[in-house]
């Protein structure tokens, strides 16, 4: 029979940083993580953007930044294994330009200016004519402001993946390319897991961190998720102007991103209306960019009228209809049912610290390093969402 202390379902950023945080607390704990794809071809943290922010409106999700700011001063030495290279996360703080062109977002964005420096957050406030000076290609005339955090930047999300899940391992975290069919459980207790060869490992602790998967896996142990799996679609364009330093990364009011990698080179990517529910489709198509994302992109940032879309890539949010913010901790009705998820567009910088929380949660510690409990699954059962400014869930 096979016994663990801790069994975690799923290899993205929140099972390999909790898987970390466990067994660096506590070495002799039997640990395994379970991932039905090692190569993480469509695992939404190896796909994702990268990218890092402090400009949230909710003071936990502030939190959560500034924790990722101060774990990724040393992640890089942190995560180092004896006789391999340390892994590189070439983080970049290009800074984050959040615009905004409607009185109600005005009104959030300044809500969320004061509560940011109120945390000790870094970020400016910037007015329309002084766009030029922050990034050559937004056009000031059509909006009425913007904020900008100079810390905000992208790193290489895979390697922050594979640096917890290397660590994790060499620490002594049993690492499984499997795939789980059921989560067991007996008398309101979890009991362990089932694998799709019919194989069942034995747990009273079992993590569900499967991402976009979680809700099918989550009704399998009886519970209803709000939690949808939503494609977006991202595109690599190259543009007629050619820059020598990396621009700001921005967010236009439209929920579109334009993401520069260097030269004439941007990634854009966002949200639209008909995205899909699916977790299998990952196509991306160049006529979706024609259609629904370029004209408004022009509207905002004019130089994008000439450009060539170069290729292309779908990936998988889980978006929580609830309230549209993160599900973390244990299932209040099956003892030993801990979950994090939810993270729509943002859960890649929100790993360092959920892995941090869940492995205090599944622990018991009572000396939180950060205290997350406001994202507690609890809320849903006692039906009080907790917001966060709309325009910064994307
Ligand atoms: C295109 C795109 C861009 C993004 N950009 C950003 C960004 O710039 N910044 C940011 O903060 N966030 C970004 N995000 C969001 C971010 O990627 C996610 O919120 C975050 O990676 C979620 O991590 P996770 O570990 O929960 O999920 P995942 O990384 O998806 O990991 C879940 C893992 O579970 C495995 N799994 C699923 N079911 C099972 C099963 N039954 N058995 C075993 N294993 C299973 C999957 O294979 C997967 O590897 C982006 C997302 C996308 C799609």
């Amino acid at each position: 029979m096979k016994n663990y202390d801790v069994i975690i379902v799923g290899g993205g950023i929140m099972g390999a940083a909790t898987a970390y945080n466990l067994i660096h607390d506590d070495p002799n704990l039997k640990v395994i993580m379970i991932e039905k794809d090692a190569s993480y071809q469509y695992s939404s943290t190896a796909i994702s953007d990268g990218n890092t922010r402090v400009q949230f409106n909710l003071p936990e999700n502030i939190n959560i930044s500034l924790y990722a700011l101060e774990a990724l001063k040393t992640f890089e030495e942190d995560m180092a294994v004896p006789g391999q290279p340390n892994v590189q996360l070439n983080f970049r703080q290009q800074g984050n330009m959040f615009v905004i062109d409607d009185e109600t977002s005005l009104g959030y964005a300044k809500q969320g200016f004061k509560i940011q420096r109120e945390h000790g957050a870094e970020v400016e406030w910037i007015e329309p004519e002084d766009f030029g000076k922050y990034h050559p290609l937004i056009n000031g005339d059509v909006c009425l402001a913007a904020t900008i955090g100079p810390k905000d930047g992208t790193m290489s999300p895979n390697d922050t993946l594979q640096g917890y899940k290397r660590k994790a391992e060499h620490l002594g975290v049993e690492f499984l390319e499997a795939e789980v069919t059921e989560l067991l459980k007996a008398d309101g207790q979890m009991t362990g897991v089932k694998l799709a060869t019919g194989d069942v490992l034995h747990s009273s602790k079992v993590l569900n961190t499967t991402g976009a998967w979680m809700t099918p896996l989550a009704a399998t142990a009886g519970i209803d998720l709000p939690i949808r799996s939503i494609k977006r679609e991202v595109y690599s364009v190259a543009t007629d102007a050619t820059f020598d330093e990396v621009l700001t990364f921005v967010v236009l009011p439209s929920r579109h991103y334009l993401h520069h990698e260097g030269g004439n080179h941007f990634v854009i990517g966002g949200a639209s209306s008909n995205d899909p529910e699916t977790t299998t489709d990952f196509s991306w198509n160049k006529s979706k960019f024609e259609e629904e994302y370029w004209e408004s992109i022009i509207h905002y940032a004019p130089t994008f009228d000439r450009l060539k879309v170069l290729n292309g890539w779908g990936g998988l949010y889980a978006v929580n209809d609830f309230d549209g913010n993160a599900l973390l901790g244990e299932w209040p009705e099956i003892k030993g049912h801990y979950m994090a998820g939810g993270f729509s567009g943002h859960g890649f910088q929100q790993g360092h610290a959920v892995g941090r929380y869940m492995a205090d949660v599944i622990l018991g510690n009572s000396d939180m390093v950060i205290d997350l409990s406001a994202f507690s699954c609890g809320r849903i059962l006692e039906n009080k969402p907790i917001f966060e400014n709309p325009a910064r869930i994307i």
